[in-house]
């Protein structure tokens, strides 16, 4: 048994040798940063110590069924094959905002009255409004193929790849031919590109904030949030302050503190006559950044988030009740939304057990629904 790291707290390193014994662990190199990390594919566990949270995985939720979403396609003579690939490349795959490259292009089809034909996914289903706008497309840029007798028509497919070659395969029958090419997660996993111990750190100064302010502050509620870059510089740390106005939770309060930060850039920036603003049009407050926080935010929090469009947010407790992510909802990526963060729960015990420690020592039990 090879341990990457050393951990001070023996209860921690008993807890993860039970994680490692139960699972498929493989030890990967850090391409960047010539560290090595580990990977529990089965659970989605880094390093034994950060959890991936996401709706797939969510209690609920059976990976069995596909999700599905509507692809135009048309049907096309064997011989038309090589237009239409040409037209699908230049005209409508650069303009697709799906990645349709879980699925198979074409599908062979027979019956008496056209003989063997094609049936071809051209895009998404959001990509052209009408039957009609598409055929238009096909008879200026599509010589290759009948577009005046070409049937156009919407169906559904898997959202995603299978999670299983045997789901796959499943799918396959039942949808449309699938390309298998492994479970997609391992490899959101794989390109995770965590700096373990730098994350320790972040998520230690969240704690470390809190308590600084423990006992000091009788009306707070003990949470911290802290956003910082994905490179882990730290632009701003928030407390709690409910007490004061019911819209202040930490969360929030981080947010607001970005949007002052910008504010103050830029009237900054104006005074600097004749230079161009790089983030002028950028009107997503956290774009890709990075949250810390103690505890699983709520569902108001959890929209900020998505609205300010973070890129990776890592928390400690979860909030069974009233939290917005692995405990309800999985706002963080969930369907419909038209932004999704990853989202990972810190679940070394060292850091939990001191978490525990300081909620003790500041003497303010969190009610089970309260709001983080
Ligand atoms: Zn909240």
């Amino acid at each position: 048994m090879v341990f990457v790291k050393t951990y001070t707290s023996l209860v921690s390193s008993i807890t993860q040798s039970v994680q490692v014994f139960r699972s498929t662990l493989k030890f990967m190199k850090n391409k960047n940063r010539n560290t090595q990390v580990s990977i529990d594919f089965e659970n989605g566990v880094i390093d034994g110590v950060l959890k991936q949270i996401r709706q797939s995985g969510a209690s609920g939720s059976d990976p069995k069924i596909a999700k599905l979403i509507p692809v135009w396609c048309c049907n096309i003579k064997v011989t038309e094959t090589k237009s239409l690939l040409v037209f699908i490349k230049e005209m409508l795959t650069p303009f697709d905002e799906v990645s349709l490259t879980h699925v198979k292009r074409f599908k062979k089809e027979s019956d008496e009255q056209q003989g063997t034909f094609l049936r071809a996914i051209l895009c998404s289903g959001d990509l052209y409004g009408t039957e009609g706008d598409l055929r238009e497309l096909f008879r200026e840029h599509c010589a290759g193929v009948d577009s005046q007798h070409l049937p156009i028509y919407k169906t559904d497919i898997p959202k995603h790849g299978a999670p299983t070659a045997e789901i796959s395969k499943d799918w396959s029958e039942k949808y449309w031919p699938m390309s298998w090419k492994g479970n997609p997660n391992h490899q959101v996993l794989l390109n995770a590109d965590f700096d373990v111990a730098k994350e320790r750190t972040m998520v230690n100064a969240t704690l470390d904030e809190l308590e600084k302010r423990a006992g000091q502050h009788p009306g707070d509620v003990p949470v911290v949030t802290i956003i910082a870059t994905p490179q882990h510089e730290i632009l701003t740390t928030a407390y709690d302050h409910r007490d004061t106005h019911v819209l202040k939770h930490s969360v929030m309060n981080a947010i607001q503190q970005i949007a002052d930060l910008e504010v103050q850039r830029r009237s900054n920036r104006n005074a600097v006559a004749g230079e161009e603003d790089s983030k002028a049009n950028n009107n997503y407050l956290c774009h890709n950044l990075h949250v810390y926080t103690t505890h699983e935010p709520c569902v108001m929090c959890s929209m900020a988030l998505v609205h300010s469009r973070i890129g990776r947010l890592v928390y400690i407790k979860s909030m069974p009740s009233t939290g917005a992510l692995e405990s309800n909802y999985q706002l963080g990526d969930r369907d419909g939304l038209n932004w999704n963060f990853e989202t990972w729960k810190w679940i070394a015990d060292e850091e939990n057990k001191r978490l525990d420690a300081i909620m003790e020592k500041s003497k303010h039990e969190l009610a089970s629904n309260t709001h983080i």
